[in-house]
C-alpha cells in the first residue's frame, strides 16, 4: 500500500477546528483509496510562540521539509499583536513561506451551482466559473532590492529574472495541460520593463505547450475583465503584486471567504491552506466553515501525492453535502436544510466519501 508523510501544521484560532475535519475526510478518502498517510504535527503562529517562544521553530521547518507535503490551518490573533515584529505569528508564515521555497502560489475560484447566490456578483456571470490564478510568491517588488523609506523619499524595485518567470510559468503551463488548455498571463508590459521580459519569456514557454493557447492582458484590463466576465478565464499566470490583488478579485467572484483552498508550491516541498485567517472572532465557537481546508487537502492529494481519484471523490462529497443542504452558520441564508456545525460538516463530507 502506497505511504506518505504529511506535515500538519493546525495553528491558532479556528486552524485546529478545521484542519482536524479535512483530517477526517481525508481519512475516509485513503481508507477508500487505499493508501495510507502519516500525519505529524508540528507547531507554528501564536501556540508555537506560546510553547517555545519562536514563532517557527527549527523542528517544524526540518519537519515539513522531510515530508511530502504539509496541510496548514491559519495563525495569528489579538493575543500576539503586541509582539515585536519579528516575534509574530504573521512573520513566522512570511519566513515559513520563503524558507520553504514555496515560488508558485495556485489560487482555484470554482463556483458551487449551489451557492450562486452567495455572490455579490449577478448568477449569470457566474455560474459555471472555474479558474485558477497562479502567482508568483517569492519575488517581484516585495523582496525586489533596493528598498527605502527616508521620510522624504521611498522606493521599492520590481525585479524578476528570467529563471524564475521560467519556473512559474511552466507551473501555470502543466496545470493549464489537466484543464481546459489555455493561460492568460497577465502584465503591464506596455509601461514596466520587467513585465516585457515576462511576457517574452513567457511566450518562449508556449512554445513547448503547442497545445495550449496563449493570451496576455494588461493588469487593469484584467482587473476589470475578473468582474466583468470571469468565465472567460482558465488559467491565470502573474507575478507577486499582480498575483496578490487579482487572486482577492477572483475569491470574491465565488462568494464565501470559507470555501477557498489554495496551494504554494516549490521545488522542495508544497503547503496546503485554506485562503482565510484564523477567525479569532469565531473560534471554539464550532460555527467555522472547513471547506476551505478540505479542498486543500483535495489540492494536496491531486498535486503533491498524485491521488487524482481521491481528490475528485471530496470534491464530489463537499458537493453533494452542499447539494442536500447542509450549510455552515456563515452559508446559513443560502438555501440550508440543515445548518451544521464544524465538525458535522466533516462527518457529512467523510460519510459521503465511504458511500459515493
Ligand atoms: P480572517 O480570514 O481570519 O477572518 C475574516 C472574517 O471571515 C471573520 O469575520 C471570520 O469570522 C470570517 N471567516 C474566516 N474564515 C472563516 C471560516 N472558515 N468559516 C467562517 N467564517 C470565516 O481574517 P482577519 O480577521 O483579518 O484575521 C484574523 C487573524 O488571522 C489575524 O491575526 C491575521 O493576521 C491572521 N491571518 C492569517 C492567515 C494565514 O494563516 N494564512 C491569513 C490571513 C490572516
Amino acid at each position: 500500500m502506497k505511504q506518505y508523510d504529511i506535515s500538519i501544521i493546525k495553528g491558532d484560532g479556528i486552524g485546529p477546528e478545521i484542519v482536524d475535519e479535512a483530517i477526517k475526510v481525508l481519512d475516509a478518502v485513503s481508507y477508500e483509496c487505499n493508501f495510507t498517510l502519516n500525519y505529524k504535527e508540528y507547531l507554528m503562529g501564536g501556540i508555537a510562540y506560546d510553547v517555545t517562544g519562536n514563532p517557527l521553530p527549527q523542528e517544524t521547518i526540518t519537519g515539513v521539509l522531510n515530508s511530502d507535503a504539509c496541510l496548514f490551518g491559519a495563525i495569528g490573533g489579538a493575543k500576539w499583536d503586541q509582539l515585536p515584529r519579528e516575534l509574530r505569528p504573521e512573520s513566522g508564515l512570511l519566513r515559513f513561506r520563503t524558507e520553504m521555497g514555496v515560488f508558485a502560489n495556485l489560487r482555484p475560484a470554482v463556483i458551487y451551482d449551489e451557492l450562486v447566490n452567495a455572490s455579490t456578483l449577478k448568477a449569470e456571470v457566474i455560474e459555471g466559473v472555474d479558474l485558477m490564478v497562479v502567482r508568483e510568491l517569492i519575488g517581484g517588488i516585495y523582496f525586489g532590492e533596493p528598498r527605502a523609506n527616508d521620510g522624504q523619499k521611498a522606493y521599492n524595485t520590481m525585479v524578476y529574472t528570467k529563471d524564475e518567470i521560467v519556473r512559474i510559468a511552466k507551473v501555470a503551463f502543466d496545470l493549464a495541460m489537466k484543464r481546459d488548455k489555455r493561460v492568460c498571463s497577465v502584465d503591464k508590459a506596455n509601461v514596466l520593463e520587467v513585465s516585457q521580459l515576462w511576457r517574452d519569456t513567457v511566450e518562449e514557454i508556449a512554445v513547448d505547450y503547442p497545445e495550449v493557447e496563449l493570451s496576455h492582458m494588461y493588469v487593469d484590463n484584467a482587473a476589470m475583465q475578473l468582474v466583468r466576465n470571469p468565465k472567460q478565464f482558465d488559467v491565470i499566470l502573474t507575478g507577486n503584486i499582480f498575483g496578490d490583488i487579482l487572486s482577492d478579485t477572483a475569491s470574491m467572484v465565488v462568494g464565501s471567504i470559507g470555501l477557498l483552498p489554495s496551494a504554494s508550491t516549490g521545488e522542495k516541498t508544497a503547503i496546503y491552506e485554506p485562503i482565510h485567517g484564523s477567525a479569532p472572532d469565531i473560534a471554539g465557537q464550532g460555527i467555522a466553515n472547513p471547506i476551505a481546508t478540505m479542498e486543500s487537502a483535495a489540492m494536496m492529494l491531486r498535486y503533491s501525492l498524485g491521488e487524482d481519484k481521491a481528490a475528485d471523490l471530496i470534491e464530489k462529497s463537499i458537493k453533494k453535502a452542499l447539494k442536500d443542504g447542509y450549510r455552515t452558520k456563515d452559508l446559513a441564508a443560502y438555501d440550508a436544510k440543515h445548518v451544521v456545525t464544524t465538525a458535522e460538516m466533516g462527518e457529512i463530507v467523510a460519510n459521503y466519501i465511504h458511500k459515493l
